[in-house]
């Protein structure tokens, strides 16, 4: 069967779309959709606040903050101090999983949130925030807890950081209080700088009794979306390759203490942690590598990569045996189904990196992507991290400390010498990036922080057999009768 194109070529499409909108709008719109045309440098216009009214998938710099870094780690209370609807957003719809280390703790089940209410805005609510961690502590005593500031105790002025100073001094804990009210920034992606700028500063090195193995690396960008993380560390494992820590689903305070040990960091979602990795290489030399391990020629190559960086012939043999032995498992499974979905075709719109990494997974199916975007990317993560000396740091950006980090006067130790490291840099194996856009085909469109009406009228033109995004415009699809995937959740 041949792939299906749009019944409009995909420039045609593009132009079509922004007829619908006033002239401003549709010159700024214009910027964030890319017919694709491969070969070609392309830009796009990322990280740029939404158009009011326009109807964005995006979520607010607490949901990125809380929901996606914070909240997946599974042995430390996080308490929302506001209304109860930005917690129960980040609860109801839960979607990471999580299991208690050995004689340890896991909150994940629970939602703490201070339930502000109207005398609190008026009044103040950090007294509330002060006798819901006591109550949190005494009841779970918990060996860590965090704090997130939602809209309306950043407006009234409530200082969630002052008050974790003081409640872990009074309880011995730490209490890591994050200012993550949810208009700071333009997207989750805020959230995300926030959320790793506190774990570096306040967890991260904290404990340097570990033994350290020789294949050790740290798992950073990975949620544990349904479970993903165990199935890699299953295979990480096979393979002899010792997960410290995964920043941060399935995550452990413990473990994130002990993490500066490993010999490599491996990054899945390059917006949300890449600020963690470049951090970690600063201060204690751990270089870090890209991958991908949703799909099963992604997950092979990604492997393969590790034991390049490792320069190890064991490790690389009992690679290639693990290679192997999955990939003849998977394509039992995969063989019957990929005849049925020869031709067929994907629409992604996801937070992050999701609609480029799910793009091989279809691959692997013999599907095609037709269109896909991202929420709160970045330019680098649709053209690559080359672009970044070229991207303009406006206020909305400037809103997020960028932390100065100098290597650690005893605990720097990269695992290669400066030159190795440098030339694994040149050749683009090592702190590198190229984006989504090099991955998509021709008559594909890349857009950034799509709009419903951009979702509708790429779908009457596509027809996608599958759509595959989020939580708040998945009904859209559903009501349009086209099968729709959740990546999100
Ligand atoms: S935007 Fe503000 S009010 Fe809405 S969920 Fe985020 S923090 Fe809560």
């Amino acid at each position: 069967m041949t792939k299906k194109a749009s019944t409009l070529k995909h420039e045609d499409l593009v132009d079509e779309i922004v007829t619908r909108y006033p002239p401003k709008v549709a010159r700024k719109r214009r910027k964030h959709m890319v017919p694709v045309n491969p070969g070609t440098e392309q830009k796009i216009e990322a990280n740029a606040r939404s158009v009011p009214g326009i109807i964005t998938q995006r979520g607010c710099c607490y949901a990125g903050c809380k929901g996606v870094v914070l909240g997946p780690i599974v042995d430390m209370v996080h308490i929302v101090h506001g209304p109860i609807g930005c917690s129960f957003y980040a609860w109801g719809t839960r979607r990471n999983q999580g299991k208690a280390r050995e004689g340890g703790q896991n909150f994940l089940e629970y939602c703490f949130s201070t339930d502000m209410q109207p005398d609190n805005i008026i009044f103040g609510g950090e007294k509330k925030l002060r006798k819901a961690i006591e109550e949190a502590y005494e009841i779970f005593n918990p060996k860590a807890m965090s704090l997130h500031a939602t809209c309306p105790a950043g407006l009234i002025g409530d200082d969630v950081v002052g008050v974790g100073q003081e409640m872990s001094e009074k309880l011995g804990i730490p209490i890591l209080g994050f200012a993550c009210e949810g208009y700071k920034g333009v997207s989750q992606s805020a959230g995300h700088h926030l959320a790793n700028n506190g774990l570096f500063e306040e967890v991260v090195g904290l404990d340097d009794d570990v033994e350290t193995d020789k294949f050790s690396i740290n798992m950073l960008g990975e949620y544990n979306i349904g479970g993903d993380s165990w199935e890699i560390e299953r295979i990480f494992e096979k393979c002899g390759i010792k997960v410290i820590s995964t920043f941060s689903g399935n995550g452990a305070f413990e473990d994130m203490s002990k993490s500066h040990n490993a010999k490599l960091n491996i990054v899945q979602c390059h917006r949300s942690i890449n600020y963690m990795a470049e951090m970690m290489e600063d201060k204690f030399g751990i270089p870090w590598l890209k991958v991908n391990v949703i799909g099963l020629k992604a997950t092979s190559k990604s492997l393969r990569k590790i034991g390049e960086y490792f320069e190890d012939a064991e490790l690389s043999a009992r690679i290639e045996e693990v290679i192997a032995e999955e990939e003849a498992a998977a394509e039992k499974e995969i063989a019957p189904i990929r005849e049925r979905l020869q031709g067929k075709t994907a629409m992604l719109f996801t937070g992050g990196s999701r609609a480029h990494h799910y793009q091989f997974l279809f691959k692997d199916l013999g599907m095609k992507t037709v269109v896909a975007g991202e929420e709160f990317a970045h330019r680098d993560d649709y053209e690559g991290r080359k672009v970044i000396p070229d991207i303009k740091i406006d206020a909305d950006s400037r809103n997020i400390t960028e932390l100065k980090v100098e290597p650690d006067p005893e605990r720097y130790h990269p695992p290669k010498s400066a030159e190795e490291i440098a030339s694994l840099k040149k050749e683009g194996m090592l702190s590198n990036y190229d984006g989504m856009l090099p991955d998509m085909t021709d008559n594909t469109i890349l857009v950034d922080d799509i709009t419903h009406l951009e979702q509708e009228m790429m779908i009457a033109s596509y027809k996608p057999d599958i759509v595959c995004s989020g939580i708040k415009d998945k009904y859209i699809f559903e009501k349009m009768g086209i099968p729709s995937k959740q990546l999100h959740n």
